[in-house]
């Protein structure tokens, strides 16, 4: 889950880390606190870059409600929910760029450094240098500060900043954190490493552990975001992934249904969704599957429906019949190929004969293997 900058500005707060003071955040609605000099104003959203996009802004105590709705207004015409932080602002002498992330493909934690931070980081991906560690024992101060320095950072500011990486650290674990990036990380002109900014993405496999994690805004916001077909198939155990492609897909498997992905991109009319059931879910599962994505496929850029289900132990019966019921209930939205490749033991209450029948008798092409559902599909684009 990754974090808005309020959230993981918080985490590193209760685990003893120096970020700014007097952090409020405003809803819609909320008025500002009492003001108190001068502040930052800040976009609260799930993407980056918002100095360049005019989403961070600085303001005096007289201008900070002018500016606080200026923010506000830009955040929702570019679609967001005007979700503002406010906080005192901070003198900065140096800005840094330094993150922790948990290396899927070393298995290590990997510390991040450029000593060109802020805005400018991205346009100098070059100077960011890392380093591994080990994930079996804590970092030692001293191999911090080597890697900082011969990354480029000099002077008072290393032992501040290689303190704060060795804390950050901490905080990775302890969290549960994949990434802790401060971009910047500042050194104030009196020498203090404060966290100007912080991405947090946290490791959803252990949400079990963290049952906290749920009441943060970041939960929130995340919940609002997210696509209302992916949100009803997750609520009933299936696995539904928008595409951006034209063909819907209703397929039991998650190999299978990858497999039909990379068949329908490689000729051309890429899938609308993936699709996946856990296993033991139950034939009438099928029927529920049928609803959403005949929901996806009502949408504009769909233009055909693609059903393959590959039965052996399962009987055909149910599956079929359960979809069938839904296609009588409300026709398909768009043409529908289905391709059923059913053998032994799924055959012993309808045979696939039978299958097909109930299916072409409603008026939908059926083929028995990938090769011709896919070509059937791309027919039916054409209107061939
Ligand atoms: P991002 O662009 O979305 O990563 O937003 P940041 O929080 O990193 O802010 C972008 C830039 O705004 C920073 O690099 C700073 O230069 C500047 N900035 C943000 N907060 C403050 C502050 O409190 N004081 C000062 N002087 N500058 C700030
Ligand atoms: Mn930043």
């Amino acid at each position: 889950m990754k974090l808005i900058e309020a959230d993981g500005k918080q985490l590193l707060e209760n685990n003893g880390l120096s970020v700014p003071s007097g952090r409020f955040l405003l809803r819609a609605e909320d008025p500002l606190p009492v003001a108190r000099g001068d502040i930052a104003i800040k976009a609260q959203l799930l993407a980056g870059g918002r100095g360049k996009a005019g989403l961070v802004r600085l303001a005096s105590e007289s201008e900070a409600s002018f500016v606080v709705a200026d923010v506000r207004s830009a955040m929702i015409a570019g679609g967001h929910a005007p979700l503002v932080m406010i906080e005192n602002r901070v003198d900065i002498d140096r800005e840094y760029f330094l993150a922790w992330r948990v290396d899927a493909v070393r298995r290590a934690p990997v510390l991040m450094f450029s000593p060109e931070g802020g805005v400018e980081v991205e346009a100098h991906p070059e100077r960011v240098r890392e380093v591994a560690f080990d994930p079996l024992s804590s970092p030692r101060l001293a191999q911090i500060a080597k890697f900082l320095q011969t990354s480029g950072l000099e002077g008072r500011a290393l032992a501040a900043v290689a303190r704060f990486a060795l804390d950050l650290h901490a905080v990775m674990v302890r969290e549960d954190a994949i990434l802790v990036e401060i971009n910047p990380l500042i050194v104030t002109p009196n020498g203090a490493a404060v966290a100007l900014d912080a991405k947090v993405i946290l490791d959803e496999n252990a949400s079990r552990r963290h049952l906290d994690w749920r009441l943060l805004s970041s939960a929130r916001l995340q919940a609002d975001t997210i696509d209302p077909i992916e949100r009803d198939a997750a609520a009933q155990g299936i696995t539904f992934v928008r595409l951006d492609g034209e063909v819907a897909l209703l397929s039991g498997g998650a190999g299978l249904g990858m497999m039909l992905v990379d068949l329908l991109a490689d000729a051309g009319h890429p899938a609308a969704n993936f699709v996946d059931v856990p296993g033991g879910s139950g034939a009438d599962i099928f029927g529920t599957l049928a609803k959403l994505v005949f929901r996806r496929a009502a949408e504009a850029d769909v233009k055909a429906i693609l059903m393959f289900l590959t039965l052996s132990a399962t009987s055909l019966k149910q599956p079929v019949e359960s979809v069938l019921a839904v296609i009588d209930a409300d026709a398909p939205p768009r043409p529908l190929i289905v391709g059923i490749v059913a053998g032994g033991s799924a055959e012993r209450e309808m045979t696939l004969a039978e299958a097909q029948a109930a299916f072409r008798a409603r008026g939908h092409e059926c083929v028995t293997d990938l090769e011709a559902a896919v070509s059937a599909t791309v027919r039916a684009i054409a209107g061939r």
